[in-house]
């Protein structure tokens, strides 16, 4: 998508509007075509590369609300990576949700997200800036919930460094792959 609708709609100042969602498999052939335009796999790695440097924080897999908005089938044919902000509907919905919803956004298995004692307490962490409402501040300090996704977004805005995201399964990335697999048929 050359256009990233949820920051369109928020008027987003501090992320590119021009940067959406990529949309992988068969069913993205059927996607209007002046919602975005077709790439190559290497432009996509590129696309990807682009929007990480901007702070933008990657949701993969298969939304079932695409499927209905886009107007295409299957949904075992779609595979969605948004390129998310805070203006991002799922972002903002996902704290109110149900947990039997929310709970199907997980952490990839193997990322951990921990604080250290550089935490000052001042808060920034907690200041709508996880997508979950994961930190708190417990006498003076962020403390991470199991809500805690891994996306990294607060690791990035705390100004003393002081959360620290570790992958801890070096067999991460097909594990990932053979998960997401299970899911979405885009082979
Ligand atoms: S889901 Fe993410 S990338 Fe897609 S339009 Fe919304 S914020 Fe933009
Ligand atoms: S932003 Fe960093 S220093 Fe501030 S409360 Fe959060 S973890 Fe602590
Ligand atoms: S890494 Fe930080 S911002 Fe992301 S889900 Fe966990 S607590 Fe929230």
């Amino acid at each position: 998508m050359d256009t990233c609708i949820c920051r369109q709609a928020s008027e987003c100042k501090d992320y590119p509007r021009d940067l959406g969602c990529l949309f992988l498999g068969e069913a993205a052939l059927d996607i209007n075509p002046e919602l975005g335009r077709r790439i190559s796999k290497e432009e996509a790695l590129e696309y990807v590369q682009r929007c990480r440097e901007a702070g933008l924080v990657h949701l993969i897999g298969r939304n079932k609300l695409d499927t209905v908005w886009l107007g295409v089938q299957p949904g075992i044919k779609l595979l969605t990576i948004c390129n998310c902000c805070p203006c991002c509907c799922l972002w903002r919905v996902l704290p109110y949700v149900s947990s039997q919803i929310g709970s199907k956004i997980t952490r990839m298995t193997g990322v951990t997200v921990a604080v250290n004692d550089l935490c000052v307490g001042c808060g920034t962490c907690t200041d709508e800036v996880c997508f979950v409402d994961a930190n708190r501040l417990v006498d003076g300090r962020a403390v991470k919930t199991e809500a805690c996704r891994g996306c990294g977004r607060c690791v990035d805005v705390c100004p003393e460094g002081a959360i620290v995201i570790k992958i801890e399964d070096d067999k991460i990335v097909e594990r990932a792959i053979n998960h997401i697999t299970s899911l979405v048929d885009i082979f």
